[in-house]
């Protein structure tokens, strides 16, 4: 009977009864369970033991050996492999007997086959996990309460750290929770609808704990009752979505963010669907255009018709691509607002996908007025000139593009106007910079006044400015236009510290023929400028084709001239002056004669100015003055009779280094006695610089005990003004005043008051370019001290100078003359050579005028 029943329960019996032995015994039933084949019962532990997986063999023994020193009962799970190897789950139980001295004599117990037993276990541990699993991810939890309403424990309880937990809630009713209180009233009815034990679905409420967090809940219901029909309690789910609704919140805040920055970032999206006859346009859009909403209609045509100039165009064409691409373009467009005010926009478009296909256009559209607005504020003060107000050179040359632009595609003329100031270096020099500045700011205002409001004005730089007159008038004379510059500039300018006298030298580029691009123009501008520098500032030229050759020339004729000196393609040449009372050469001027590597003589009429131009005259004039001082002093040391050598100087010279050291220190080392050089200064020198600075270098030449000749008089100022104040020994009166006089009495009247005025001074006046027999007799009646001119010798390589002199000496005295001075020769035709039987060698003839001015 027992037998049977432990068969059922397949339950078996062991029992061990001495320690040390090893082996114990066992149930018929156990040893069926452990497959061991016995007769007695008696098996050895460790057969036992065999069966067992894992670690039960060793936890066995250690069990075994506790309960057999100190009775400890005990249970032990562990695998058992079974028949067909199927594996088996055990639990050994061992329990200790004592003898009356209470000594452990046997230990005894049974072992059960709990295989069934864990897998059910096992199976519903699982299940319910699966709920908890569920329950949680869920964020759910469940819930019951009782006929009372009041929560009550439930068994599956994944309610951790949820507002179940953390408000204890077993024991209260829902309405007991301390909700919100603008959730109390539903609450309220909610009680109402419970005790009906009505169902109820998505109950959402919020409860507030004394911290101030507050939690809300969504909770589904439905009453339960008995078989009898009678009310148990509520079963239901809820659901914590405090962290929804801040997310929730969290949104609704950010989009009206969104909104509002758009209202304040002017933005307002808009969007199209392929084939659609509208575009979709956000309130926004409307605002920002001042459209109605309920007026105006969004067709395509409607609104193309509201952008301007060529907006519309580009933002189709930017549609295009990116329907085409998929990619995202922006772009700035104008459009005409309701009120007819132009707005600026910034538009960005982007394809709408839809399946991977395109679908239509979504889009932005931002107000950038005020920002454009600034940007043309900034562009102007980046464009201007901070000091007159008028555009500076960048605005100037994008004026030009765009003239000329019309210029090409309209037909139109313009013409182009580059203006120098003269004289505003001295200005700047001598008054000091801020008297610079108010002048040029008079400019600005006089030109503005010549030329008219609508005339284009710039400042290039430094006293550098450019017109572009008023298109329109076509017809006017642009020559009498720039005449009409160099006039409103010309004279004084009352400035805070004083007067100052400037002048103006205009070029003039008529477009579109003198330039079709802005380089061309303004270089063609500039060449004519230079022009009319060249011919003596003041004035105002248009430029003419043959200038560019003329200034390329010029160009090649400074690179040349530079290495000229070192060369030695650079002479001095020496004109004899004959003193008409002795008929004596009393002295030599001293000329440049420059033979050019390609072009043969040049004259210095032609690279003087190149010279000047160019600051290579102040090495230049250096030279010449050694050179001669060189000279003067050979033919001392080799016997010729005493005489001057007459140097020219350029004005460049004069101011641009200490020229008084300059011409002590080659006095020094030529040792030429400083009473045998003249210098000769032309009245250009008085143009540029103060009188009292020109005096002081004066001063300091005539103490050097040098000689100072006023050259070409009657050519430009003829201030006689400066001969009573200045320093000056001769005066050199300019050939043109001395052409003709043997036959044109009221220039023999002029000529003669010069002198008589000259010598009133106590000046020693030199006539030059005399050609002719006649003029020298009317030279001498006229009282004028000496004679250079090719009517007594032209000038002649130093080698041939003293020749000629004594020639000229000899022949004067061989020929009794009914004059004091009467030169040997007879005038040959003016400008012809020296014949060739006298043997000396004389100077070539020079050609034509210097450049195509
Ligand atoms: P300038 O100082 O007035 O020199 C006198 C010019 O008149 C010389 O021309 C001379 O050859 C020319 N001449 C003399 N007698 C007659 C005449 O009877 N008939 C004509 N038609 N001409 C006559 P050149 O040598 O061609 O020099 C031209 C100018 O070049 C000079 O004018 C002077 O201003 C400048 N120049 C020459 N050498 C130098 C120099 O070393 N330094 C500087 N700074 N200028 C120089
Ligand atoms: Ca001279
Ligand atoms: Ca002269």
């Amino acid at each position: 009977m027992l037998a049977r029943a432990l068969k059922i329960a397949r339950m078996g019996y062991w029992r061990c009864d001495e320690r040390d032995s090893g082996t114990l015994w066992i149930s018929p039933e156990l040893a069926l369970m452990y497959r061991l084949p016995t007769e007695e019962g008696r098996v050895t532990f460790e057969a036992v033991r065999r069966g067992y997986l894992d670690d039960a063999p060793a936890e066995l023994a250690r069990n075994l050996v506790r309960c057999w020193t100190d009775g400890q009962p005990y249970v032990v799970r562990g695998r058992f492999r079974g028949e067909n190897d199927a594996i088996l789950d055990y639990a050994v139980h061992g329990e200790a007997e004592r003898d009356e001295y209470g000594r452990v004599v046997q230990v005894s117990g049974i072992v059960r086959d709990v295989t069934d037993e864990t897998a059910a276990l096992a199976r519903l541990a699982q299940s319910e996990q699966r709920l908890a699993d569920f329950v949680s991810t869920a964020s759910d939890w469940c819930w019951e309460t009782d006929e009372q309403h009041r929560f009550r424990e439930t068994r599956i309880d994944s309610s951790e750290g949820t507002v179940v937990r953390e408000l204890r809630v077993v024991g209260m009713r829902r309405w007991d929770l301390p909700v919100v209180p603008q959730d109390r009233e539903r609450m309220e009815q909610h009680r109402r609808d419970v005790e009906a034990h009505q169902s109820f679905r998505d109950f959402v409420y919020t409860v507030r704990f004394a911290d101030g967090v507050g939690r809300t809940v969504r909770s589904s219901g439905k009453p339960v009752f008995d078989p009898s029909g009678s009310f148990v309690g509520y079963r239901g789910t809820a659901t914590d979505i405090s962290t929804l609704r801040e997310t929730q919140a969290l949104l609704d805040q950010r989009t009206d963010a969104l909104r509002e920055a758009q209202r304040m970032g002017k933005i307002g999206t808009w969007s199209y669907r392929l084939g659609e006859p509208r575009v979709l346009w956000a309130p926004e859009v409307f605002a920002l255009v001042g459209l109605d909403r309920e007026t105006f209609d969004t067709t395509h045509e409607n609104v193309l018709a509201r952008f301007l100039d060529d907006s519309g165009e580009r933002l189709i064409a930017a549609q295009k691509r990116v329907m085409r691409t998929g990619g995202t373009e922006s772009l700035d467009v104008r459009v005409m607002r309701a009120d007819g005010r132009a707005a600026d926009f910034a538009i960005t478009c982007k394809a709408e996908m839809c399946d991977g296909a395109v679908a239509g256009v979504i889009g932005t559209m931002q107000d950038i007025t005020e920002r454009k607005e600034t940007q043309r504020q900034l562009e102007e003060l980046a464009y201007s000139d901070p000091l007159t107000g008028l555009a500076n050179r960048a605005l100037f040359k994008r004026q030009l593009a765009s003239v000329l632009d019309a210029c090409f595609r309209q037909g139109t003329a313009s013409s182009l106007m580059l203006i120098d100031l003269d004289r505003f270096k001295e200005v700047n020099d001598s008054l000091g910079h801020a008297a610079g500045d108010e002048l040029l700011t008079r400019v600005a205002i006089r030109l503005r006044d010549a030329l008219g409001p609508q005339a284009f004005i710039a400042r290039l730089g430094g006293d550098e400015f450019a017109v572009i007159p008023q298109r329109g008038d076509a017809g006017q004379d642009m020559l009498e236009l720039g005449e009409t510059i160099v006039e409103a500039l010309t004279g004084p300018i009352d400035l805070a510290n004083g007067e100052a006298f400037v002048g103006a030298t205009v070029g003039v580029a008529n477009l579109p023929e003198d330039g079709s691009t802005v380089d061309d123009a303004m270089r063609n501008a500039d060449l004519a400028l230079y022009m009319a520098k060249e011919a003596g500032r003041g004035r105002a030229m248009v430029f003419a084709p043959a200038y560019a050759q003329a200034v390329e020339q010029r160009l090649d004729l400074g690179r040349h001239l530079r290495h000229a000196v070192d060369a030695g393609t650079l002479h001095a040449h020496y004109q004899a002056q004959v003193e008409l009372a002795t008929n004596k050469v009393v002295g030599f001027e001293s000329l440049l004669r420059w033979n050019h590597p390609e072009r043969g003589p040049i004259s210095p009429a032609e690279f003087i100015p190149v010279a000047e131009s160019s600051g290579l005259i102040v090495d230049l004039g250096l030279w010449v003055l050694r050179e001669s001082c060189r000279q003067a002093r050979s033919w001392l040391d080799q016997g010729y009779p005493t005489r001057t050598v007459s140097v020219n100087v350029s004005p460049a010279q004069f101011w641009n280094m200490d020229f008084e050291t300059a011409v002590s220190a080659v006095l020094a080392e030529t040792g030429l006695p400083p009473n045998l050089l003249c210098l000769e200064l032309t009245e250009s020198l008085f143009l540029d610089h103060s009188e009292h600075r020109l005096n002081r270098t004066l001063s300091a030449l005539v103490g050097l005990g040098v000689r100072l000749a006023l050259d070409d008089f009657g050519s430009g100022y003829s201030s006689l003004g400066y001969l009573t104040r200045l320093p000056f020994d001769r005066l050199k009166v300019d050939r043109s005043f001395v052409e003709g006089v043997a036959t044109r009495p009221e220039k023999r009247k002029l000529l003669g008051g010069i002198i008589a005025l000259s010598r009133g001074l106590g000046l020693t006046v030199v006539a030059e370019g005399a050609e002719r027999q006649s003029e020298v007799r009317v030279l001498a009646e006229l009282g004028c001290d000496l004679v250079q001119g090719f009517v007594f010798a032209r000038p002649v390589a130093p080698e041939a100078a003293p020749l000629v002199a004594s020639a000229i000496e000899r022949q004067v005295v061989a020929a009794p003359a009914p004059l004091p001075a009467a030169p040997v020769r007879q005038a040959s035709p003016p400008l012809a050579p020296l014949e060739p039987d006298d043997g000396l060698q004389a100077d070539a003839d020079y050609g034509a005028a210097p450049i195509g001015v």
